[in-house]
């Protein structure tokens, strides 16, 4: 998926451990021959391919993703959108670029981008991107669905605590063989070495969306990978998104989604979600956090 991710499970043994740990991995991979849009063996990949031509059918687990993704982009109003993906062309964010596209190419690059043009349908399980040049891409939302799936498979093992570690999107069940909580780390964003506050985490995802590695920097102003698909523009004034609920595939989205938002956008969006929580740091470096979030400063 690009990232690393680190598998904690509780077993009786070693060996035990490594086949639980080596299930997961098994289970990650089967996922992103999937949805991975940069192998061109994917069925994500062969929608793209046969946008504006014709539907694609797909197996129902990729099918029931995408039909999770456009109730994600109906709730935060478009800001999540899997059709996000054709911007790509405009934007980088490995340091190659130097310049900041124009207006013109800003605008004309959402052309191709709406959520509303993926066309579903569920009797043939086929997917259709409506126009030529559209592109889905699930960098924000593949590597939570991963960590859930790779959960539930070693749950349904019978492994009774762990934890799926996406480069930091994570998602933790039972507890530690101590029986003490699986215990989540905040880290200062002045100071990154420092623990900002611990949280427990019962049985639930905490994802964070960052711009610390992925973004392009003009006149002072970092824009990060999260772009806004209504504008074509990436996001900027906030530093990381960190959201916790039940699992990680919503926590993903959401954490995205809040990315683009702002903060008191985001705010509000978050509180007025049952069982969803989030802690924002803006790129003042304040920390903002949702109504039921308690955080022991350190
Ligand atoms: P991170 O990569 O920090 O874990 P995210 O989970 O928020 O961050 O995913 C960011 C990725 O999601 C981007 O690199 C891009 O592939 C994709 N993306 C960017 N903007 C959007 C958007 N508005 N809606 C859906 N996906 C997006
Ligand atoms: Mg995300």
């Amino acid at each position: 998926m690009g990232s690393a991710f680190d598998i904690t499970v509780v077993a009786n043994s070693q060996s035990e451990g490594e086949a639980y740990i080596d299930a997961a991995i098994n289970e990650i991979k089967r996922i992103e021959n999937l949805i991975s849009s940069w192998d061109p063996k994917t069925q994500t990949s062969s929608i793209n391919k046969n946008a504006g031509i014709s539907p694609v059918t797909v197996d129902p687990e990729l099918f029931q993703l995408i039909e999770r993704t456009l109730k994600i982009s109906q709730l935060t109003k478009g800001a999540f959108d899997i059709s996000y993906a054709s911007m790509d062309r405009i934007w980088r964010f490995d340091g190659t670029m130097t310049i900041m596209p124009d207006e013109a190419a800003v605008n004309a690059s959402v052309e191709k981008v709406g959520y509303h043009n993926i066309i579903l349908n569920k009797a043939q399980s086929t997917v259709f991107l409506k126009e030529k040049g559209m592109k889905i891409g699930f960098g924000a939302i593949g590597k939570g669905y991963a960590a859930d799936k790779a959960k539930q498979l070693l749950q349904e093992k019978g492994v009774t605590g762990g934890i799926i570690n996406a480069s930091g999107d994570l998602n933790a069940w039972g507890n530690q063989h101590n029986g003490d909580d699986w215990m989540v780390a905040i880290k200062n964003p002045m100071n990154k070495k420092k623990v900002f506050s611990w949280l427990p985490i019962k049985n639930s995802a905490v994802v964070t969306s960052g711009n610390y590695e992925k973004f392009v920097e003009f006149d002072g102003t970092k824009y990060s990978h999260i772009i806004n698909p209504k504008t074509g523009y990436p996001s900027y004034g906030m530093t990381s998104v960190s959201v916790f609920t039940k699992n990680a595939e919503l926590a993903d989205a959401l954490s995205t989604s809040v990315f683009v938002m702002g903060v008191e956008t985001g705010l509000n969006f978050i509180n007025q979600l049952k069982g969803v929580e989030c802690i924002i740091v803006d790129s003042k470096n304040e920390i903002h956090t949702s109504n039921n979030i308690q955080l022991n400063k350190q």
